[in-house]
């Protein structure tokens, strides 16, 4: 399973130092080991450099991800961040259109193509959350509004196999009231969701997908026992090291 912890914006230096010092004194290593299970932290930009540097001081096997990338390449763009500037510090992969970036900073699906098509070409793994919203879910609209979402993604991904470019595309599905609410959904509705995704856009080679939303101690191992199901997306309860650990003890 890919399994990644979402920090948000609530991290700081000596909190990730906190962090990696429990995961490395329980023994992170030995804990995944022969487990097949990837570990990623998606932190804010400004310490993407000071976690990969500590990540590999320590020796933890864990993926530094941003939790997002600028549309554009280079430039004249006050205070962006670019995919190469993630590159540069250590991040192998971004988090994109996540529902927060596409509710309050207004990222329209058409930039979040555009941002996978650069993470693509630049060689970063795109993770691309998409997901309904409670409204969208109560009037029936939940598979019209996912595939408006995901289809531009399927095009973008498409165009780079054709280009050569050869690394995976994740997806996650993070259904807007599911997340931060304790409300998940149900293995019925990811099933339901994934089904849709896979068979209906014309992938050359499939991609991985995640569930986020509302995950915790208590759901973890039946919502990764899910069929097909390639990772978990964490925003809250990974937030604490011990329960990600527990989290990962509940998966081995
Ligand atoms: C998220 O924001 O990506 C997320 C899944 O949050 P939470 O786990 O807190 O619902």
């Amino acid at each position: 399973m890919f399994l990644v912890a979402n920090w948000k914006m609530n991290m700081t230096r000596d909190r990730i130092g906190r962090y990696l010092a429990v995961l490395e004194g329980k023994g992170l290593s030995s804990i995944l080991s022969g487990t097949g299970h990837e570990v990623v932290f998606a932190a804010t930009h400004v310490y993407l450099e000071y976690l990969s540097e500590e990540v590999n001081r320590r020796g933890l096997p864990a993926k530094i991800f941003a939790q997002d990338v600028s549309s554009r390449i280079e430039g004249a763009f006050t205070g962006e961040v670019s995919v190469r500037n993630i590159l540069d510090v250590g991040a192998v992969g971004s988090i994109l259109g996540h529902s927060e970036r596409r509710r309050y900073f207004r990222e329209t699906d058409e930039d979040v193509a555009t941002k996978t098509g650069l993470c693509l070409q630049a060689g970063v793994i795109p993770l691309v959350c998409f997901g309904e919203s409670g409204e969208d879910r109560e009037a029936g609209n939940t598979l019209k509004v996912l595939r408006e979402q995901v289809a531009p993604v399927a095009e973008v991904a498409a165009k780079a196999l054709k280009d050569g470019i050869d690394i995976p595309v994740y997806l996650a599905y993070e259904p807007v009231w599911a997340i931060g609410s304790g409300k998940n959904a149900s293995c019925a509705d990811i099933r339901e969701v994934m089904s849709a995704v896979l068979e209906e856009f014309p992938w050359t080679a499939p991609p991985k997908i995640l569930y986020g939303g509302s995950v915790n101690l208590d759901n973890v191992a039946s919502l990764a026992a899910l069929k097909n199901l390639s990772g978990l997306l964490v925003g809250s309860a990974w937030l604490d090291p011990e329960i990600f650990l527990n989290s990962l003890m509940a998966l081995s």
